[in-house]
């Protein structure tokens, strides 16, 4: 078989050739950049994530390199309103890792190599034609050499830009907020300083400001600031304008410096209706874009691709009929959309201005992470770990589609190892008692309506 094709080398990209590799794959992955990204951006890795790197092998060298975070608490300037603790998620990993993206991505092509793949760089894909037994990629290298790679399958992970939905002419539906926003990525010192094993917004009537801590007393900010201008997008901001917003929404007492990075950006929320169309598939910021408030576009994406490969690699190896593809895109197309739409919920809740609605919005977390089972919901969501399939076309029966959680396996991760089963240890007493989950587990061939694996 030729090798599937993969276009981009963020961390989506890397996701989904490093798990057609473990399923023994043969894969080419390729990138236009001359060289990875060395910015932070994605900070976040939530505990769904983890638990499929956990799958995927490459959990350990996570917990390693990122900086464990324990809740997450809303305040308006000294005031906490309210808070949630990531302990009551019901995972292995209940907590947020701080990983800036640049590491991620080291760590994830680390990981890559151990199956003997190389990023090939400064490879452009620029155009493709696909037929209903395979596509016909024409790749341009940095010497102007053209080539043409066929594959039975390519995967555009190409970022929000991707070459690959432009050629589907598949849309891209959603809207850029005219907010400007800033970002810094600094070191935090003063009695002020929010703690470092929280996530912390600051609610202010000028806009939010949220502080992810990082490791080593370094902290990520981001700011809305308000809009600079229609068709000018606001300049990088200084060291005196973060500490100007850190002076005036955080409450005093603490001062940034060391700055590492300092950006403004637009928050965009935009996603293609299909990930799919015949040979060609769609992941991560190619498909969906959000606004950073949750962290959740890397993790998405990060997930889709998980999702991809063991469908892949089910049918590559004749263990499922292609109808099984079938299901990728009805799956993470509806994560995408719930993701887009928590996403742009919470943004305009912290971005209100109107006085009357910022004391009602100060109020509601007040009152509403009061109660012990608020504060649990917002923890589950922001983790992942309540991603599940019912309405896949994969799912039928109670229960279908839905998690199985760590407590209801023994052993390594279903799905571990090279075989991309729903379960691949003996089922512990617990969960063989559990109909639900044993229903998933006899899933193998002809995925007509089958369950789907839990939650992956
Ligand atoms: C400021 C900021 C903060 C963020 N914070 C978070 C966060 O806390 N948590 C979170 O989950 N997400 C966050 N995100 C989002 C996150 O960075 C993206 O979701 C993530 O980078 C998407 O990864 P990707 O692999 O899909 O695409 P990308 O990382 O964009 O990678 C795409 C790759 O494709 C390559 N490419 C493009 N076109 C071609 C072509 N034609 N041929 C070959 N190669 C091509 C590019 O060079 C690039 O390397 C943040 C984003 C920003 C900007």
């Amino acid at each position: 078989m030729p090798p599937i094709l993969i276009v981009g080398a963020g961390p989506v990209s890397l996701t989904a050739a490093a798990e057609l590799a473990r399923y023994g794959l043969p894969v080419r992955i390729l990138d236009r950049s001359p060289r990875p990204a060395e910015t932070s951006r994605a900070i976040v890795v939530w505990s769904r994530t983890l638990e499929l790197m956990d799958r995927m092998g490459c959990a350990a060298s996570f917990l390693e390199a990122g900086h464990r975070v324990r809740g997450a608490a809303i305040r308006s300037g000294g005031r906490v309103l309210g808070c949630t603790s990531f302990g009551d998620i019901a995972s292995a990993y209940d907590f947020a890792l701080i990983v800036p993206q640049s590491d991620t991505e080291r760590l994830l092509t680390a990981h890559l190599r151990n199956y003997g793949i190389i990023v090939e760089r400064e490879v452009e894909l620029a155009s493709f034609t696909a037929s209903d037994d395979r596509v016909t990629a024409r790749l341009v290298h940095a010497d102007g050499r053209e080539e043409e790679a066929e594959t039975p399958w390519l995967v555009g992970c190409d970022g929000a830009h991707s070459a690959v939905r432009h050629g589907l002419g598949a849309e891209f539906r959603g809207a850029t907020q005219r907010d400007d926003w800033v970002l810094a990525d600094v070191r935090l010192e003063g009695a002020g300083s929010p703690p470092a094993d929280e996530i912390t917004t600051y609610l202010h009537q000028d806009g939010p400001l949220v502080v992810f801590p990082m490791r080593g007393g370094r902290a990520r900010l981001i700011a809305a600031v308000g809009e600079a201008g229609p068709d000018q997008p606001r300049t990088e901001p200084s060291l005196a304008d973060v500490q100007a917003l850190l002076d005036h929404r955080a409450g005093g007492e603490v001062r940034a410096l060391d700055p590492v990075w300092l950006a403004a950006f637009r928050i965009n929320g935009r996603k293609s209706r299909d990930y799919r169309v015949g040979r060609v598939f769609l992941a991560g910021d190619a498909a969906h874009i959000h606004s950073p408030a949750g962290g959740q576009g890397m993790n998405t994406g990060i997930q889709d691709a998980i999702n991809l490969a063991w469908k892949l690699a089910m049918v590559a190896k004749g263990g499922a009929t292609p109808a099984l593809l079938d299901s990728y895109s009805p799956e993470r197309s509806a994560v995408g959309e719930m993701v887009l739409r928590n996403a742009s919920r919470m943004t305009d809740m912290a971005t209100l201005s109107n006085p009357a609605a910022v004391a009602a919005r100060n109020a509601v977390p007040h009152f509403v992470l009061g109660f012990h089972a608020a504060q649990e919901r917002l923890a589950l969501t922001l983790s992942e770990i309540e991603i599940a399939y019912p309405d896949s076309p994969l799912s039928s029966g109670r229960h279908a589609g839905t998690r199985l959680a760590p407590d209801n396996y023994d052993g390594p991760p279903p799905g571990s190892g090279a075989v991309p089963r729903s379960c691949s240890t003996p089922p512990t007493r617990r969960a063989a008692r559990n109909s639900r989950h044993a229903s998933r587990r006899s899933w193998n061939r002809d995925p007509g309506r089958r369950p789907s694996p839990a939650g992956c």
